[in-house]
């Protein structure tokens, strides 16, 4: 279902300029993002607009999407840390890029998002490399650290310290800093001991409520 939809709109961007690496381009036409969404938002899943998932939370429109899986630079057998699971759309779209021998983890705080994200990582047969995980993500996740690539769905005041503390040399990390209206997409790259931030331009997150992000 849905897939001259799927392809017309991943043409768009392709033909716009605003993804022109061919990975992520594949990727985006094999994950099924409607399957994503609730029932009755699912024809609009090949539009190139956010939508509402539930609790007040959007899954990010598709160029923004593409976008951040350009700058992470995806290769397979990355392990990949995610903070904001959602609906898992983004999820899957990095496990079909650090397929084979990579893994994602992605984090949510909220249980019932988590819980329908790991349904549907499940229904299309990610689970062999994603794994949903219900926590304060603005924490990390030590425990499967440390990590070749981090990305951040929410915006934060600050880029979260322990983030930076749990990517690996040679890693890159994207966090949307700023306050609750626009923020700057940051890239942060590790070299050994030292940290580097290049702003990647505005966009708009919802915020990442935790222990080093807005408070609840
Ligand atoms: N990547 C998602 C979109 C995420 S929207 C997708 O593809 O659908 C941002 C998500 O971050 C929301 O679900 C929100 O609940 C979650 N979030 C906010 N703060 C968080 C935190 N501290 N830890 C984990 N998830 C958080």
């Amino acid at each position: 279902m849905y897939e001259a939809e799927r392809s017309r709109l991943v043409k768009g961007l392709k033909s716009h300029g605003v993804v022109t690496d061919e990975r992520v381009l594949e990727a985006m036409e094999r994950v099924p993002r409607h399957e994503f969404l609730p029932s009755e938002l699912r024809d609009q899943a090949y539009v190139d607009s956010p939508l509402p998932i539930g609790m007040g939370q959007t899954i990010s429109a598709p160029h923004m999407v593409g976008i951040m899986l350009q700058a992470l630079e995806l290769r397979p057998g990355h392990n990949v840390l995610e903070i904001g699971a959602g609906s898992g759309y983004h999820a899957a779209l990095m496990g079909e890029m650090v397929r084979p021998g990579g893994k994602v983890y992605t984090v949510e705080r909220l249980e019932s998002l988590g819980r329908k994200a790991a349904e549907a990582i499940e229904r299309l047969s990610y689970d062999d490399v994603v794994e949903v995980v219900i926590a304060d993500g603005s924490m990390g996740l030590p425990e499967h650290a440390p990590y070749d690539r981090i990305t951040v769905a929410a915006a934060a005041p600050e880029v979260p310290r322990p983030l930076e503390e749990q990517l690996a040399d040679g890693g890159r990390m994207l966090v949307p800093v700023g306050g609750q209206g626009y923020q700057d997409l940051t890239l942060v790259t590790r070299q050994g001991d030292r940290l580097e931030r290049t702003g990647l331009g505005g966009v708009v997150f919802v915020p990442l409520i935790g222990q080093h992000g807005y408070r609840d």
